[in-house]
């Protein structure tokens, strides 16, 4: 055997995440290793924690990166809060709604589905009357923006609901965190969780987690023991905060989380309405362009994500060979579609510091040469 160091190249990633990286959030990667318990590792998981707070927007005590990418958030919000026999209203309009349906029965909870077409937001007055329905219910899940289809959903209205039929809210911010307006205290919401590799630009492999006191409660108050040892939070809990009493849970992926602290560092000192307005602003200018290529969007503007931009797969055009194309000639990444909508879309990616102009110049000039191919 004769392997050599891999060497991969230097891509520009438009797609649905990983995105870009800074050179900063990269360098901060190799600084040295230090103890996961060591005083001064300590120090900067409490500066994180105080990070993703603002980054959330929320004083919940229980804010924290979990361990393990988006997927594992996902799965902590449910099996901590749902127990066998819980009725979960579980909004459907892609590929990630479908994946909480799935957590729900693994539990061996109930989940009653509300679907909405894919590519639009998620309709309200069929959750509200969900609600009236089932009374009985005991949480809301829905996908705040569905990176499958580039459709980002009324979370404040979806919470207010919630709220009204004293259920908890269970939300999915991996796309949207950092990238869009998210006021966690404002609009209520109980449980969310979201992505290192999105809008926070950092590696993948990382979940910013953050419960309400309700939700905190919830859990505190389980009649079955949570059946996962590893996102078991009351486990994690005392692992991140109970002052001085740091018990060790699991190792903590050390450089990662020097990653996000750089990133979100950057978040805060660009400010995060600004951040929110920068991610506009690309997207707006992106869309301008695509669409003096004739290129169509699948989701209504006001129901679009600025951050994903789904976009139709013009007629004639070869999927794979465009995307390979520009992959091959301008080092460019975009998404190909998800679910349904593979092979009939693409899925073009502005998140966090890949959302700049450079990024989009390149994108529209690459896009159209390959077209012209
Ligand atoms: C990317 C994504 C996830 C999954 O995150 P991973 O880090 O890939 O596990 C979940 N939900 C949404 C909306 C996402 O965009």
């Amino acid at each position: 055997m004769n392997f050599q160091s891999f060497q991969p190249p230097r891509r520009i990633l438009m797609g649905p995440g990983p995105s870009d990286i800074s050179p900063e959030v990269l360098a901060a990667l190799s600084r040295p290793v230090i103890g996961h318990l060591d005083p001064l590792f300590l120090d900067m998981m409490d500066e994180v924690k105080t990070l993703l707070q603002y980054a959330f927007q929320t004083k919940n005590e229980f804010t924290i990166a979990l361990s393990a990418p988006g997927s594992a958030g996902m799965e902590a919000c449910f099996v901590n809060l749902v127990e066998a026999g819980d009725k979960v209203i579980v909004c459907r309009n892609g590929v990630f709604g479908d994946r909480m349906i799935q957590n729900v029965i693994r539990i061996g909870a109930e989940a009653i589905v509300v679907d909405s077409p894919w590519g639009r937001a998620v309709e309200t007055d069929k959750v509200e009357q969900a609600l009236i329905d089932n009374p009985d219910a005991k949480f809301v899940a829905f996908v705040h923006a569905e990176t499958s289809t580039g459709a980002v959903s009324d979370a404040k209205t979806l919470c207010a609901l919630a709220q009204q039929h004293d259920c908890l809210s269970i939300v999915d911010a991996v796309t949207t965190l950092g990238g869009i307006e998210l006021k966690v205290d404002d609009w209520g919401i109980d449980a969310i969780y979201s992505g290192s590799q999105k809008c926070l630009s950092c590696v993948p492999g990382l979940s910013p987690i953050s419960f309400s006191d309700k939700a905190v409660n919830v859990i505190k108050n389980r009649k079955t023991q949570i059946q996962s040892w590893f996102l078991d939070q009351s486990l994690v809990m005392s692992y991140w905060s109970g002052d001085g009493k740091r018990s060790y849970h699991h190792t903590a992926p050390v450089n990662s989380l020097y990653g996000l602290h750089e990133s979100l560092v950057h978040l805060q000192n660009e400010g995060l309405e600004n951040s929110w307005a920068r991610h506009k602003a690309q997207h707006q200018s992106l869309a301008k362009g695509l669409e003096k290529l004739g290129i169509k969007f699948i989701v209504p503007e006001e129901e679009r994500l600025p951050q994903l931009n789904a976009i139709y797969i013009p007629d004639g055009a070869d999927d794979a060979k465009v995307r390979n194309y520009l992959l091959n000639h301008y080092n460019l990444e975009i998404g190909a579609g998800l679910g349904d909508f593979a092979g009939k879309a693409w899925r073009i990616g502005l998140m966090g510091y890949t959302a700049r102009n450079e990024n989009v110049a390149l994108c529209l000039t690459a896009l159209e040469d390959a077209l012209n191919q």
